[in-house]
């Protein structure tokens, strides 16, 4: 049977589909136009750029692939780029660049180093008992320490993974348990430890592999009975990583082999590290003795991070890509993005994929399309209950004593803040604000309004808490 392009591209799609995460998927592969198929070479073209060159960076291997399991070994692929043209001779249409990709190599490097593991692991059970052997480590280089942005959130988590990269073995975070809540930073960490031990000892063996992996690999090591050799390979291993052990639960074969490699490495001194959605303690479907191992060492949790810090990866991400936006922009994700730091992370990619797709330049305007499309909750309104709600959080007042009678100060000024913005952000009458505070009646409104444009002329400080609770009111409009 002949093949089609659009039957060969749709079938591409399919097998992409599989490998990435729906956001990816319709942010990098559904806008791009199959436009020819001649003698094995598929040319595709891509809206930008900047597309071009992310698809290059990212999916490149995962590309390459696809393409040669569609269309035969000797598959190629080549891209074209809409151009804009504005030459201003009134002929505007779009034309195409032909660009070269790297994917057209036999076994593209970063088909082995990309995220989504697609190939598989060096086979382990072939080379048993052979010490200086080149064990790929499958760490992605990407993740290091200097791109892990510090927080409260992550402190002690990171500083025991720095710990355990100056001395893998020697301190007594062994093994490292880092726990937490998905898209937080685990396996970033983990890697980021990996990387360094490499970096700093190129004759140290360090190997990451997922639970499930590992799960996989000694099922396979099962069926063609090579169990001994299964073990004796990791046990070469001087930093091992296991990413996301609760996908050992109720694997009660793999659970034990694990504990016995798990006590080898631990008694010749080599570092473990594990990963886990959650706290050991709460791993159900696993044996007692290996819970009872994790806690030799240290458990770290890694918690969503503050707002500040929030910016702070977020600017680091910018850096990172070389792209410049305002900073009104990184504060709106910031705060609105508030889950986990993939969620903050795909938020920019697509921002930035649209504003490549849309040749629009990155503004509020389209910051604010992204978020929408994240998160449904944000309310285009303002009201006297939400202000309220900023205001005791940011002076740490109950919201009970806003409205209630205390003269102290303190309180007095952040009710006064409170009824300011209530008029200056609502529509609501004076009558109907003054309700809100506790039955409170329109003059005393007026009064607090003027009373907080007075103090902000006067006094420094108390201005500068305005401006800060006026900006985080205005930021959810
Ligand atoms: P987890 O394994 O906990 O689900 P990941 O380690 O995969 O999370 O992190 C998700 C994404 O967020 C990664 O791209 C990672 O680089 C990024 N990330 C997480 N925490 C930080 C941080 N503190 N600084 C910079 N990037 C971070
Ligand atoms: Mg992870």
């Amino acid at each position: 049977m002949i093949k089609t392009l659009d039957t060969v591209w749709e079938n591409c799609l399919q097998i992409i589909q599989k490998h990435v995460n729906q956001q990816s998927f319709r942010t990098w592969f559904a806008p791009i136009r199959p436009v020819r198929l001649e003698h094995n070479v598929l040319t595709i073209q891509v809206p930008s750029q900047f597309f071009y060159e992310w698809l290059e960076e990212h999916y490149v291997g995962l590309l390459g692939k696809t393409i040669r399991q569609e269309l035969g070994p000797g598959a190629r692929l080549e891209y074209q780029i809409v151009v804009d043209r504005s030459s201003g001779d009134g002929d505007d249409k779009p034309y195409t660049i032909k660009m070269p990709t790297s994917s057209n190599a036999a076994v593209p490097q970063a088909m082995k180093e990309s995220a989504n593991n697609a190939a598989p692991i060096k086979n382990p059970f072939i080379i048993p008992g052979i010490k200086n052997i080149n064990i790929e480590s499958q760490l992605n280089l990407k993740y290091t320490f200097d791109n892990f942005v510090e927080g409260e959130c992550n402190q002690l988590a990171r500083s025991a993974g720095i710990a355990v990269a100056n001395r893998p073995g020697g301190t007594s975070f062994n093994p490292l348990v880092l726990y937490g809540g998905v898209g937080l930073g685990k396996t970033h960490l983990a890697h980021a430890i990996g990387n360094h031990v490499k970096d700093t000892w190129r004759d140290k063996t360090v190997l990451c592999v997922s639970s499930e992996k590992f799960t996989n690999q000694f099922i396979d090591a099962v069926k063609d009975g090579s169990i001994t050799e299964f073990m004796n390979f990791y046990r070469l291993i001087d930093v091992l990583i296991v990413d996301d052990i609760q996908f050992f639960a109720n694997k009660d074969r793999t659970q034990d082999i694990f504990f016995h490699t798990f006590n080898h490495l631990h008694q010749a001194g080599k570092q473990i590290i594990l990963t886990c959605d959650r706290p050991p303690k709460d791993l159900e479907g696993m044996e007692e003795r290996l819970l009872s191992r994790f806690k030799w060492g240290l458990t770290a949790d890694l918690h969503v991070p503050d707002y500040e810090t929030r910016i702070a990866i977020l600017e680091k991400k910018l850096y990172g890509e070389g792209i410049e936006i305002s900073r009104e922009i990184v504060d709106y994700l910031a705060y609105h993005i508030n889950t986990n730091v993939r969620e903050l992370e795909g938020a920019l990619i697509s921002l930035m994929a649209q504003s490549s797709l849309s040749r629009k330049e990155i503004d509020l305007q389209l910051a604010k399309q992204i978020v929408k499309t994240f998160i449904n909750n944000i309310s285009n309104e303002i009201s006297v209950d939400f202000i309220q709600k900023v205001v005791s959080e940011y002076f740490e007042i109950p919201i009970e004593m806003l409205k209630g009678k205390t003269r102290k100060r303190q309180v007095v000024q952040a009710r006064q803040i409170s009824m300011y913005f209530a008029k200056k952000f609502t529509e609501n009458s004076l009558k109907v604000i003054g309700k809100h505070f506790g039955g409170r009646d329109h003059s005393t409104v007026i009064h607090a309004c003027q009373a907080v444009l007075n103090l902000m002329e006067t006094d420094k400080h108390f201005q500068e808490d305005v401006l800060e609770l006026q900006k985080q009111i205005k930021m959810s409009l």
